[in-house]
Protein backbone atom coordinates (compact mmCIF):
# COMPACT_ATOMS: atom_id res chain seq x y z
CA UNK A 1 0.00 0.00 0.00
CA UNK A 2 2.74 2.18 1.40
CA UNK A 3 4.70 1.18 -1.87
CA UNK A 4 1.97 1.99 -4.40
CA UNK A 5 1.44 5.55 -2.63
CA UNK A 6 5.21 6.86 -3.13
CA UNK A 7 5.04 5.56 -6.71
CA UNK A 8 2.53 7.69 -7.01
CA UNK A 9 3.90 10.36 -5.87
CA UNK A 10 6.93 10.19 -7.66
CA UNK A 11 4.95 10.46 -10.99
CA UNK A 12 3.55 13.50 -9.70
CA UNK A 13 6.84 15.37 -8.64
CA UNK A 14 7.88 14.26 -12.54
CA UNK A 15 4.48 15.65 -13.59
CA UNK A 16 5.49 18.69 -11.36
CA UNK A 17 8.44 18.74 -12.89
CA UNK A 18 7.71 19.29 -16.98
CA UNK A 19 4.72 20.49 -16.58
CA UNK A 20 5.63 23.78 -13.57
CA UNK A 21 9.28 23.54 -13.54
CA UNK A 22 9.74 22.45 -10.18
CA UNK A 23 13.47 21.33 -9.37
CA UNK A 24 15.19 20.02 -6.34
CA UNK A 25 15.61 21.26 -4.00
CA UNK A 26 11.82 21.55 -3.60
CA UNK A 27 11.29 24.80 -1.41
CA UNK A 28 8.35 23.61 1.32
CA UNK A 29 6.39 25.95 3.20
CA UNK A 30 5.37 24.47 6.56
CA UNK A 31 2.83 26.22 8.41
CA UNK A 32 3.21 25.86 12.03
CA UNK A 33 0.41 22.77 12.65
CA UNK A 34 2.55 20.49 10.21
CA UNK A 35 5.49 21.21 12.59
CA UNK A 36 3.76 20.76 15.72
CA UNK A 37 1.66 17.72 14.32
CA UNK A 38 4.80 16.21 13.21
CA UNK A 39 6.17 16.08 16.45
CA UNK A 40 3.34 14.75 17.93
CA UNK A 41 3.13 11.52 15.98
CA UNK A 42 6.77 12.03 16.47
CA UNK A 43 7.15 12.03 12.56
CA UNK A 44 10.77 13.51 11.31
CA UNK A 45 9.11 16.14 9.07
CA UNK A 46 12.09 16.73 6.47
CA UNK A 47 12.83 13.20 6.05
CA UNK A 48 9.41 12.17 5.34
CA UNK A 49 8.41 14.88 3.10
CA UNK A 50 11.84 13.97 0.76
CA UNK A 51 10.57 10.51 0.57
CA UNK A 52 7.16 11.52 -0.19
CA UNK A 53 8.36 13.81 -2.84
CA UNK A 54 11.35 11.98 -3.91
CA UNK A 55 14.02 14.41 -3.68
CA UNK A 56 16.05 17.10 -1.52
CA UNK A 57 13.78 19.60 0.08
CA UNK A 58 14.53 23.51 1.61
CA UNK A 59 12.35 23.62 4.63
CA UNK A 60 11.21 27.12 4.99
CA UNK A 61 8.49 28.80 7.28
CA UNK A 62 7.19 32.42 7.22
CA UNK A 63 7.27 34.82 9.10
CA UNK A 64 3.80 34.65 10.68
CA UNK A 65 3.87 30.81 10.98
CA UNK A 66 7.50 31.40 13.12
CA UNK A 67 5.36 33.55 15.24
CA UNK A 68 2.27 31.33 15.74
CA UNK A 69 5.14 29.09 17.33
CA UNK A 70 6.01 31.94 19.64
CA UNK A 71 3.08 32.70 20.82
CA UNK A 72 1.31 29.43 21.05
CA UNK A 73 0.45 27.95 24.39
CA UNK A 74 2.16 26.37 25.76
CA UNK A 75 5.30 27.30 24.41
CA UNK A 76 7.17 24.79 22.67
CA UNK A 77 10.77 25.67 22.44
CA UNK A 78 12.12 22.68 21.05
CA UNK A 79 9.76 23.51 18.08
CA UNK A 80 11.21 26.94 18.34
CA UNK A 81 14.16 25.78 17.80
CA UNK A 82 13.06 23.21 15.45
CA UNK A 83 11.65 26.10 13.19
CA UNK A 84 14.54 28.20 13.46
CA UNK A 85 17.07 25.45 11.27
CA UNK A 86 13.88 26.36 8.19
CA UNK A 87 14.77 28.85 6.35
CA UNK A 88 12.35 31.93 6.91
CA UNK A 89 10.26 32.43 4.23
CA UNK A 90 9.49 36.42 4.14
CA UNK A 91 6.21 37.63 4.04
CA UNK A 92 6.34 40.78 4.81
CA UNK A 93 3.83 40.74 7.45
CA UNK A 94 5.97 41.14 10.20
CA UNK A 95 5.16 44.70 11.33
CA UNK A 96 1.93 43.83 11.97
CA UNK A 97 0.87 44.06 15.48
CA UNK A 98 -0.43 40.37 15.26
CA UNK A 99 0.54 37.53 12.44
CA UNK A 100 -1.89 36.89 10.05
CA UNK A 101 -3.71 33.71 10.04
CA UNK A 102 -1.90 31.08 8.15
CA UNK A 103 -4.25 31.19 5.58
CA UNK A 104 -4.20 34.99 4.63
CA UNK A 105 -0.24 34.41 4.46
CA UNK A 106 0.19 32.19 2.52
CA UNK A 107 -2.48 33.13 0.34
CA UNK A 108 0.02 35.89 0.15
CA UNK A 109 3.01 34.34 -0.03
CA UNK A 110 2.37 31.75 -2.75
CA UNK A 111 -0.02 34.08 -4.96
CA UNK A 112 1.88 37.10 -4.85
CA UNK A 113 3.58 36.35 -8.44
CA UNK A 114 2.13 37.52 -11.64
CA UNK A 115 -1.32 36.43 -12.37
CA UNK A 116 -1.50 34.83 -9.26
CA UNK A 117 0.36 32.28 -10.04
CA UNK A 118 3.16 30.24 -8.11
CA UNK A 119 5.80 31.85 -9.15
CA UNK A 120 8.58 30.64 -6.91
CA UNK A 121 7.31 26.81 -7.12
CA UNK A 122 6.38 26.90 -3.59
CA UNK A 123 5.46 23.03 -2.20
CA UNK A 124 2.62 23.96 0.56
CA UNK A 125 2.77 21.83 3.48
CA UNK A 126 -0.47 23.06 5.46
CA UNK A 127 -2.92 20.84 7.75
CA UNK A 128 -5.33 23.75 7.46
CA UNK A 129 -8.08 22.59 4.97
CA UNK A 130 -9.02 26.18 3.89
CA UNK A 131 -5.84 26.76 3.18
CA UNK A 132 -5.52 23.90 0.72
CA UNK A 133 -8.80 24.27 -0.70
CA UNK A 134 -7.59 27.71 -1.73
CA UNK A 135 -3.97 25.88 -2.96
CA UNK A 136 -5.80 23.56 -5.32
CA UNK A 137 -7.63 26.95 -7.33
CA UNK A 138 -4.00 28.05 -8.10
CA UNK A 139 -2.11 25.56 -11.00
CA UNK A 140 0.81 24.20 -10.54
CA UNK A 141 0.81 24.20 -6.24
CA UNK A 142 1.43 20.55 -4.63
CA UNK A 143 -0.34 20.06 -1.64
CA UNK A 144 1.15 17.93 1.64
CA UNK A 145 -0.34 17.36 4.91
CA UNK A 146 0.02 14.72 8.10
CA UNK A 147 -3.05 12.77 8.63
CA UNK A 148 -2.66 10.78 11.54
CA UNK A 149 1.26 10.00 11.13
CA UNK A 150 0.69 9.49 7.83
CA UNK A 151 2.09 12.29 5.08
CA UNK A 152 -0.22 12.70 2.46
CA UNK A 153 0.60 14.17 -1.11
CA UNK A 154 -2.48 15.15 -2.50
CA UNK A 155 -3.45 14.75 -6.12
CA UNK A 156 -3.14 17.08 -9.21
CA UNK A 157 -6.11 19.45 -8.91
CA UNK A 158 -8.24 20.15 -11.54
CA UNK A 159 -6.52 23.71 -11.91
CA UNK A 160 -3.29 22.00 -12.37
CA UNK A 161 -4.41 19.23 -14.30
CA UNK A 162 -7.10 21.49 -16.62
CA UNK A 163 -3.13 23.57 -17.38
CA UNK A 164 -1.07 20.35 -17.66
CA UNK A 165 -2.95 18.97 -20.46
CA UNK A 166 -3.09 22.91 -22.10
CA UNK A 167 0.30 22.45 -22.00
CA UNK A 168 1.03 18.94 -22.83
CA UNK A 169 -1.30 19.76 -26.29
CA UNK A 170 0.30 22.66 -26.84
CA UNK A 171 3.97 20.60 -26.65
CA UNK A 172 2.88 18.10 -28.80
CA UNK A 173 1.49 20.79 -31.80
CA UNK A 174 4.58 22.91 -31.46
CA UNK A 175 6.79 19.78 -31.35
CA UNK A 176 8.67 20.94 -28.52
CA UNK A 177 8.36 17.86 -25.85
CA UNK A 178 10.74 18.60 -23.30
CA UNK A 179 10.43 22.24 -22.66
CA UNK A 180 7.84 23.67 -19.97
CA UNK A 181 6.13 26.20 -20.90
CA UNK A 182 6.67 28.25 -17.43
CA UNK A 183 10.16 28.28 -18.06
CA UNK A 184 13.06 26.46 -15.93
CA UNK A 185 13.87 27.85 -12.46
CA UNK A 186 16.72 30.36 -12.88
CA UNK A 187 18.50 29.81 -10.05
CA UNK A 188 18.32 27.22 -7.28
CA UNK A 189 16.63 28.22 -3.96
CA UNK A 190 18.00 31.67 -4.25
CA UNK A 191 14.42 33.07 -4.78
CA UNK A 192 13.22 33.77 -1.17
CA UNK A 193 13.99 37.07 -1.47
CA UNK A 194 12.80 38.48 -5.16
CA UNK A 195 9.65 38.91 -3.27
CA UNK A 196 10.56 41.26 -0.29
CA UNK A 197 13.58 43.01 -1.94
CA UNK A 198 14.65 44.83 -5.20
CA UNK A 199 17.91 45.67 -6.76
CA UNK A 200 18.74 49.35 -6.62
CA UNK A 201 20.13 49.99 -9.84
CA UNK A 202 23.76 50.35 -8.22
CA UNK A 203 23.88 46.88 -7.65
CA UNK A 204 22.48 47.15 -3.54
CA UNK A 205 19.33 45.95 -1.86
CA UNK A 206 16.68 47.19 -0.28
CA UNK A 207 13.52 45.96 1.33
CA UNK A 208 10.43 46.82 -0.07
CA UNK A 209 7.51 48.12 2.56
CA UNK A 210 9.43 47.57 5.45
CA UNK A 211 11.98 49.09 7.97
CA UNK A 212 14.48 47.13 9.71
CA UNK A 213 14.60 43.27 8.43
CA UNK A 214 17.62 41.36 9.64
CA UNK A 215 20.29 41.85 7.17
CA UNK A 216 20.31 38.91 4.89
CA UNK A 217 23.01 37.08 5.18
CA UNK A 218 23.82 33.27 4.16
CA UNK A 219 21.43 33.15 1.95
CA UNK A 220 21.69 36.32 -0.15
CA UNK A 221 21.19 35.63 -3.82
CA UNK A 222 24.76 36.48 -5.73
CA UNK A 223 24.97 40.32 -6.25
CA UNK A 224 23.79 41.08 -9.54
CA UNK A 225 26.51 42.95 -11.52
CA UNK A 226 26.39 46.52 -11.38
CA UNK A 227 24.44 48.32 -13.84
CA UNK A 228 26.02 50.84 -15.35
CA UNK A 229 24.71 54.43 -15.88
CA UNK A 230 25.43 55.88 -19.28
CA UNK A 231 28.38 54.48 -21.79
CA UNK A 232 31.74 54.20 -20.39
CA UNK A 233 33.52 56.86 -22.60
CA UNK A 234 32.44 59.16 -24.99
CA UNK A 235 30.07 57.66 -27.60
CA UNK A 236 32.51 57.14 -29.98
CA UNK A 237 29.97 58.05 -32.89
CA UNK A 238 29.70 61.34 -31.66
CA UNK A 239 32.96 61.60 -30.67
CA UNK A 240 35.33 63.14 -33.45
CA UNK A 241 38.19 60.96 -34.84
CA UNK A 242 41.63 62.46 -34.36
CA UNK A 243 42.69 62.47 -37.98
CA UNK A 244 45.61 62.94 -39.82
CA UNK A 245 45.12 65.80 -42.11
CA UNK A 246 46.04 65.58 -45.58
CA UNK A 247 47.06 68.12 -47.70
CA UNK A 248 43.91 69.04 -49.95
CA UNK A 249 43.57 66.94 -53.28
CA UNK A 250 44.05 68.69 -56.01
CA UNK A 251 41.09 69.96 -57.30
CA UNK A 252 39.45 71.21 -60.95
CA UNK A 253 39.94 74.90 -61.41
CA UNK A 254 36.10 75.36 -61.69
CA UNK A 255 35.06 74.02 -58.66
CA UNK A 256 38.20 76.14 -56.79
CA UNK A 257 36.55 79.30 -57.88
CA UNK A 258 33.73 78.60 -56.61
CA UNK A 259 34.74 77.88 -52.68
CA UNK A 260 37.44 80.32 -52.55
CA UNK A 261 35.74 82.12 -49.33
CA UNK A 262 36.73 78.37 -47.12
CA UNK A 263 40.16 78.23 -46.04
CA UNK A 264 42.24 75.73 -47.67
CA UNK A 265 43.44 73.55 -44.85
CA UNK A 266 40.03 72.17 -44.75
CA UNK A 267 37.89 69.66 -46.52
CA UNK A 268 35.92 70.76 -49.30
CA UNK A 269 32.27 70.08 -49.62
CA UNK A 270 32.47 69.57 -53.70
CA UNK A 271 29.31 71.84 -54.42
CA UNK A 272 27.04 72.68 -57.61
CA UNK A 273 27.09 76.10 -58.27
CA UNK A 274 23.75 77.26 -57.64
CA UNK A 275 23.07 80.58 -55.98
CA UNK A 276 22.09 83.31 -58.05
CA UNK A 277 25.15 85.57 -57.63
CA UNK A 278 27.21 82.84 -58.95
CA UNK A 279 25.14 82.08 -61.72
CA UNK A 280 24.42 85.64 -63.13
CA UNK A 281 22.96 84.50 -66.44
CA UNK A 282 20.19 82.13 -64.55
CA UNK A 283 19.11 85.27 -63.14
CA UNK A 284 18.82 87.18 -66.18
CA UNK A 285 16.97 84.53 -67.85
CA UNK A 286 14.33 84.45 -64.60
CA UNK A 287 13.53 87.82 -64.86
ZN1 LIG B 1 2.97 36.27 6.91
Amino acid sequence: MRGKRLKQYRKLMQQYGLTFGFREPYQVVFDADIVRDAARFKMDLIHGLERTLHGKIKPMITQCSMRHLYTSQPKNEALIEQAKTYERRRCNHQNLEKPLSTFDCLKDVVSKGENGMNKHRLIVASQDEKVRAHMRRIPGVPLVYINRSVMIMEPMAEATEDLKTRDERQKIRSGLKMRSTLGKRKREGNEVESQDTAIEEDGSKFVLGSHSLPAATDNTRPERKKKRKGPKGPNPLSAKKPKKRTPPAPQPDNLLEDNNNIPSGKRRRKRKPSSRQELPEFAVLDG
